[in-house]
């Protein structure tokens, strides 16, 4: 298939991060932090324009209103008391003040006047040495941007849930929140400016099974919406007005994909043996209750990593412990007796929960998230293991803590664990005593002291997103940067080495959770560096259970012993590739 332009078609080319190809209309989601430029206006548009203004002040004090409202209705009048300080910012005469000014005098545009006060305002806020004033700066960074967005009529992300037509989206980013809730029979697929395969967004991309791209360098402004697109999430390519030749040509592919889908699934049944007769186990990573099926229906072996906190995100208050034994309950007792790993809140980081009111960190990857969150946050974190203990006696449940940086987290949070255990005692509620506890080993740290920690848990999961942005100090969601994150770097290889002796001298077993399990070229080096198990998105699993099924587990011992001494990330990432393109032809059919 030709990758080059045809005649009248666009292509936009960025990092493809979920695969399948999808074709409709665009719709371009607006930036809320765009520069809005000054047309200017004539002395007869001056009062229209200050009445925009006034009503874009009353939509958005019914928007804070509304959030105020579930707040206090989840939280308690103290979390509520925060938004009045947003209601503040609407009232605030001297900046009306001087919007108005900048309307009378200099004939701005009401949009471009505001974002200039709100910029200046924010800029002067953010400057002052006092934490208090410099957390107003955020307040009015929010307030300024949902007042902007009701001024230009534009969307917030969470309009994107009501699409009324099936669209390819074109956004400069999504949150992961938003990801998650999008309405998947309207969203066709989506393509975001920034982010990396890494990146939760795109995690959830292949939750969902929605074709998707990142990294689309100024997408925003080179997409209207209403074009017709195609998009192909197996090779990062948007292209705009595509030609019946193109359409073709993804024909073909589409139906090449189906039948390799189609051998894929008599797999099902099967286990992920290697050619020698060794088993590996093979479980999937999901993010909600429902995504039991999904499980099921791919032939995973229970659930290496229930990411938590999509609980959190994708409702506007907290959710209780009965809500939250009902999730892990359903995940438990449909899967029974496969293991069902669940990890504690790991919020922080691209995960923001807008009402537990964290709050905005220079560098929130290296802040105030997951397990550090929750050792403070311990009203939150007992609710937590209360919930997935009580679970624990409708299938075969473990738990896990991500994020662990030292030896002194793990302990204090086994010490709840016990406390909640004794609680549930105390109250006659059924859960498994025995209940397996590991942790995440994702931080170099964690690595290094893993002889230790080893001798707290039953088992260790390799979190290998956050291991190789941690070891290499490259941010998993900067596109800028993407070409750094090498997971076959040779300080990856090595780590990942040591991470998984320690386990087996210690007697536990060790998994990788991280998206390099769910690649298909990174299998036989894991597998032969001696992972034990691994855990990756639904979908992926048929392709990487038809490598293992393939594969020699000397082979890839082979392999892992050549890559420890390799010096050149590059090089061993070539030749696992080599020998995943030569195990599974097939799997690489869609790539161009
Ligand atoms: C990881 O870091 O590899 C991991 C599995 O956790 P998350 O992607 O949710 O940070
Ligand atoms: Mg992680």
């Amino acid at each position: 298939m030709s990758v080059p332009e045809h005649k009248g078609e666009r292509i936009i080319r960025g990092i493809p991060v979920s695969g399948g190809v999808c074709r409709g209309r665009v719709f371009v989601h607006g930036k809320a932090r765009d520069a809005i430029s000054n047309q200017g206006i004539t002395e007869g548009e001056i009062s229209g324009e200050l009445v925009r203004l006034e009503n874009a002040l009353i939509a958005t004090r019914h928007e804070i209103s509304e959030v105020q409202r579930q707040v206090r209705e989840a939280m308690g009048a103290e979390h509520a008391g925060i938004f009045d300080a947003h209601l503040l910012v609407l009232e605030d005469p001297t900046l009306i003040d001087e919007v108005s000014r900048l309307v009378h005098n200099e004939h701005f545009n009401i949009a471009h006047a505001f974002q200039h006060v709100a910029d200046k305002y924010v800029a002067t806020l953010a400057a002052i040495e006092d934490n208090y004033l410099r957390e107003r700066a955020a307040d009015m960074r929010d307030v300024a941007a949902r007042i902007l967005n009701n001024l230009l009529g534009r969307s917030n992300e969470s309009e994107l849930r009501h699409l009324r037509v099936p669209s390819i989206v074109i956004s400069e980013d999504l949150s992961p929140s938003g990801t998650a809730l999008l309405d998947k029979t309207m969203v066709l697929g989506f393509g975001t400016e920034m982010g990396s395969r890494t990146s939760h967004t795109a995690i959830m991309a292949r939750s969902l099974k929605i074709p998707a791209i990142v990294g689309l360098k100024d997408a925003v402004h080179q997409v209207q919406s209403g074009e017709e697109a195609l998009l192909d999430g197996f090779n990062g390519y948007l292209i705009i007005n595509p030609t019946d030749q193109t359409l073709f040509e993804y024909g073909q592919l589409v139906r090449k994909q189906q039948s390799v889908e189609e051998g894929l699934r008599e797999l099902r049944d099967k286990p992920a043996i290697t050619l020698e007769g060794s088993r590996i186990i093979l479980s999937a990573n999901v993010e909600q209750a429902a995504d039991a099926v999904a499980v099921q229906e791919f032939g995973a072996e229970g659930v290496g990593l229930f990411r938590t906190e999509y609980l959190f995100l994708s409702k506007q208050t907290l959710p209780s412990e009965e809500e939250q034994y009902q999730a892990y309950r359903q995940v438990a007792a449909t899967l029974n007796p496969q293991p069902v790993l669940i990890r504690t809140l790991d919020i922080g980081g691209d995960k923001f929960v807008s009402h537990l009111q964290i709050p905005q960190e220079m560098n929130p990857f290296l802040g105030w998230r997951a397990i550090r969150f929750c050792l403070e946050r311990r009203d939150i974190f007992r609710h937590q293991l209360r919930a997935v203990l009580r679970a624990s006696a409708d299938g075969n449940v473990k738990l896990m803590y991500p994020m662990v940086s030292g030896l002194n987290e793990l302990l204090q949070a086994n010490e709840l664990v016990e406390q909640c255990k004794s609680e549930l005692s105390s109250e006659g509620i059924p859960f498994n005593n025995s209940i397996e506890i590991g942790v995440m080993i994702e931080i170099p740290s964690a690595v290094m002291i893993a002889n230790t920690l080893a001798k707290h848990v039953k088992f260790f999961s390799i979190g290998t997103n956050d291991l190789i942005q941690y070891s290499l100090a490259v941010d998993r969601l900067n596109d800028k940067i993407a070409h750094l994150y090498e997971p076959t770097h040779p300080a990856i290889v090595n780590l990942l080495k040591m991470t998984i002796d320690a386990a087996h001298r210690n007697g536990i077993w060790v998994g990788v959770c991280g998206e390099m399990a769910g690649d298909v070229s990174m299998v036989p080096l894991l597998l032969g560096l001696g992972a034990d198990e691994l855990s990756t998105s639904p979908s992926l699993v048929p392709e990487i259970k038809f490598l293992i099924r393939r594969m020699k587990l000397s082979e890839a011992k082979d392999l892992a012993d050549w890559a420890l001494t390799c010096e050149s990330g590059s090089e061993i990432y070539e030749r696992c590739n080599g020998i995943a393109r030569r195990l599974a032809p097939t799997l690489f059919e869609t790539q161009k």
